[in-house]
């Protein structure tokens, strides 16, 4: 279990982790995109580093939707919405809660992943970050029905996400510039998917 404060820290080193990999996140998108994506996740990130950091909490589903809130007014654009959703989406209509479990963070991101899909359009294996989200989503159900601690689930669900964003490198994309390069965006992974596995390896990182 996680209490709102811890959440709210795990989430800082969430956006610590993101802003450090700029330089490997705009290499991905200029390798199938247009190279703005590094940029775009620092700007969202600082903005949410800077809500998250300085408040108090007793509801852990508002630090989501702060988070939330911060990435989608900052980034702008269709990432910005995807990537405010993954944190706001799920934590809407939810009764305000002290605590957090794991069945809780299954909840949040599989609320958050039918909403994006739904948004978005996007269906695994179109090449986009629902490729890492979809399989840390199955994990962390998978653990909350395995009865599986927070630190187990977020690791197994970073494990999942890791892997889901490797296999976007065999994907053809159907969505954004990618989609122009056809068969030469084969070998190289979805910045998206990558910035996605990576949420979720450094909420791993901050659980040990
Ligand atoms: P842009 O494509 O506007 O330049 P970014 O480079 O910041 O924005 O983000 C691109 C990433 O956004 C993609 O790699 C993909 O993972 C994700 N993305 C884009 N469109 C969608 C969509 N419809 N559904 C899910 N993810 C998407
Ligand atoms: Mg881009
Ligand atoms: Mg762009």
């Amino acid at each position: 279990e996680l209490t709102a404060g811890q959440l709210r820290d795990m989430l800082v080193n969430v956006a610590d982790r993101v802003i450090a990999a700029e330089p490997e996140l705009s290499k991905a998108d200029r390798e199938v995109g247009d190279g703005d994506h590094g940029l775009g996740m620092t700007r969202g990130f600082t903005a949410a580093r800077a809500a998250l950091a300085g408040a108090t909490f007793d509801d852990v589903h508002a630090v989501f939707t702060t988070a939330g809130n911060a990435l989608l007014r900052s980034m702008g654009g269709a990432s910005g919405v995807i990537f405010g959703l993954l944190f706001r989406a799920g934590a809407a209509d939810r009764a305000a809660a002290r605590h957090l479990d794991v069945a809780g963070l299954a909840d949040h991101f599989a609320r958050s992943l039918a909403q994006i899909t739904e948004r978005g359009g996007a269906a695994p294996g179109d090449k986009t970050m629902v490729d890492a989200l979809e399989p840390a989503t199955r994990a962390l159900a998978e653990s909350a029905a395995a009865g599986h601690d927070l630190r187990t689930a977020v690791h197994r669900a970073a494990d999942a996400a890791a892997d889901g964003a490797d296999r976007t490198r065999n994907y053809l994309a159907r969505f954004g510039k990618a989609v122009s390069l056809k068969d030469r965006s084969l070998g190289h992974p979805d910045p998206g998917a990558l910035s996605t596995a990576l949420i979720f390896t450094a909420m791993a990182d901050w659980a040990d």
